[in-house]
């Protein structure tokens, strides 16, 4: 590769390795700012609260019901009263009378006694609902805490990306300003089939970016300089000395 005597490839690297950074910081912002860490945290919350939800609906509709039965148990209670009220008032006489309303008091009372069981087991049932609900409110107020923790610090991270990307950026800028034309040309030329990585300073007398042993004769141009970008036999990269 021929080229002006002397080219500061080590500007070119610097330029080279900013670039790196940034597509490697703005590949982390993306990645933070797809938070995926709340959107699983956020299912989690709307999952612990909806079942919260069911739980409280479920107490309502029992503490509804046991209203409805103790409100029928009054008014058979008040039957009661009035009928008990009859039949001791000595007024009936007559014994199919007397024998019928004996039968609706017992009837009345079965039904209030019913009535009466059904409460009582669904205050059990009450209980252990609400005693559940507890749990399940706790859980949502410990997941909503934890989400609440998760987006001060997904919201820190991104930031501190945006600022570290925007550093970068401007260093790319300043460099890339400062780039003779040429290089800038060898760059972008190589650039996407090299993948990122046109420059590498010799490492002990290798490649630093393959490792391959660089011929005598390459080091020599290279130390020398005057001969253009010298490439690595084995990668086809650009070749420099670090000082
Ligand atoms: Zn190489």
């Amino acid at each position: 590769m021929m080229m002006d005597k002397n080219p500061d490839l080590s500007l070119l690297y610097r330029y080279q390795e900013a670039r790196r950074r940034l597509t490697a910081c703005e590949g982390e912002l993306a990645a933070w700012q797809g938070q995926k860490v709340l959107a699983d945290l956020k299912n989690q919350v709307q999952t612990a609260h909806q079942a919260a939800e069911r739980l409280k609906a479920e107490c309502n509709r029992l503490k509804k019901e046991n209203r409805r039965l103790e409100g029928e148990c009054r008014d058979y209670e008040a039957q009661l009263h009035d009928l008990e009220t009859t039949l001791y008032s000595g007024k009936i006489s007559a014994p199919k009378e007397l024998e019928q309303l004996q039968r609706r008091i017992a009837e009345y009372q079965t039904a209030k006694t019913e009535r009466e069981e059904k409460i009582l087991n669904q205050l059990y049932l009450l209980e252990t609902k609400e005693q559940e609900l507890t749990a399940a409110q706790k859980q949502v107020e410990a997941l909503e805490a934890k989400l609440t923790a998760a987006t001060g610090d997904v919201t820190q991270r991104v930031h501190a990306l945006q600022e570290r990307c925007t550093e970068l950026q401007k260093e790319v800028e300043d460099l890339d300003r400062a780039l003779p034309e040429n290089l800038k040309g060898f760059y972008q030329r190589s650039v996407k089939v090299l993948k990122g990585v046109v420059v590498v300073p010799i490492k002990e007398k290798t490649c630093g970016f393959c490792h391959m042993i660089i011929p005598p004769a390459v080091l020599e141009k290279v130390k020398k300089g005057g001969s253009g970008v010298m490439l690595c036999e084995n990668c086809g990269r650009g070749l420099f000395e670090q000082k």
